[in-house]
């Protein structure tokens, strides 16, 4: 369904960066006006081409404010800005609290002043932690193993006491893996260093830089791999126009939804799956097992479904891998 956004603003915090850049171009083509705010600690200028932006660091609670007072007419914002590599969570807790915590919650404030009363916040299906209730279900217990998903916790209890005491709306999305690029190629995973599975993998198949280390071959799996949900970047980006649908039509004032397909791979699977699109081999080492890693975790989809229309349409497992040969080859051309 192609819902149109009818030229209404919509602030991106962390625009520039991977999942960001896709929900801007996305927004343009519903017909909306996505206005990015960034403090480019991660984020690329490059990947900022459907909108203004401003240049922002939510740590700073005076320029948050002020950014949103300049922006006073926006109601919708979008929260995707934090920090995201979950090692460097366990060895700079401080950072973490300090960037995701205290950032969203110095976003919360500058909304409640302005009267942007709705909000779409990324966290992640880290905030649940070890569990065997595969596929996960929203009400699965949320016990978050890294700091990095603790802070996601923190953000989403915030949130539902913002929407208790002062009827904030929101929608809650739990990312599964985010992997894939925009089809034509323009935008794609750039980080840096990148920690990303599907980047790395692709590099080695490629033959640049050493082997791929794969975390662990010993895991409680038919293949002794990791387990994850990889969902298209572009259908996350498609989530958030479902989202703003169903908040705009009423439909819901509150909601904490999963954003997977349902379906889980293993890391040798990711790894056969590119040498079948690229004709290249991975070579690879087995390494021990990575600090913060859970053995698998996969989504319950059916909610999202229910709650938004969203369902997956660009996810599978080949298309994410072609979609993100295809970017990460011109980059590296
Ligand atoms: N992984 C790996 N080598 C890498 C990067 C990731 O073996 O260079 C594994 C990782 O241990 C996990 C899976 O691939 O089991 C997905 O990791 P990724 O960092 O892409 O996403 P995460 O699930 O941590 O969010």
């Amino acid at each position: 369904m192609h819902y149109n956004l009818n030229n209404n603003p919509v602030i991106v915090v962390g625009g520039a960066g991977y999942i960001g850049a896709h929900v801007c171009k996305t927004i343009a083509k519903h017909g909306g006006r996505p206005i990015v705010f960034d403090n480019f600690s991660a984020g690329h200028k490059h990947a900022i081409k459907w909108g203004p932006h401003v240049e922002v660091d939510l740590r700073d609670r005076k320029a948050t404010q002020k950014a949103f007072e300049t922006h006073s007419d926006v109601k919708t914002v979008i929260h995707l800005a934090s920090s995201i590599e979950v090692g460097i969570g366990e060895k700079y807790p401080s950072e973490f609290y300090d960037n995701n915590v205290s950032g969203a919650l110095n976003l919360l404030m500058a909304m409640k002043y302005t009267g942007a009363d709705r909000l779409i916040f990324s966290s992640t299906c880290a905030t649940y932690g070890e569990t065997q209730n595969m596929p996960l279900l929203e009400t699965e217990v949320q016990n978050p193993f890294s700091v990095y998903g603790k802070t996601k916790l923190a953000i989403e209890h915030m949130i539902q006491s913002y929407h208790k005491a002062y009827g904030m709306k929101y929608v809650t999305f739990r990312y599964f893996n985010a992997s894939g690029a925009d089809a034509s190629g323009e935008i794609g995973e750039e980080h840096d260093p990148e920690t990303h599975l599907i980047p790395n993998a692709l590099k080695a198949a490629a033959g640049l830089g050493p082997k791929m280390k794969l975390f662990g071959a010993d895991y409680d799996t038919p293949d002794g791999t990791c387990i994850r949900d990889y969902i298209h970047v572009t259908d996350i980006a498609l989530a958030h126009i479902d989202a703003i649908r169903t908040l705009d039509e009423g439909a819901t004032t509150h909601a904490e939804v999963n954003i997977g397909t349902g379906e889980g791979y293993s890391v040798l699977e990711i790894l056969t799956m590119i040498q079948k699109v690229t004709g290249l081999p991975v070579p690879y080492d087995i390494s021990p097992r990575r600090e913060g890693d859970l053995t698998q975790l996969y989504a319950d989809a059916t909610n999202a479904k229910k709650v938004l229309g969203f369902s997956p349409q660009h996810s599978d497992l080949e298309n994410i891998i072609k979609t993100a040969w295809n970017f990460h080859r011109k980059q590296w051309e």
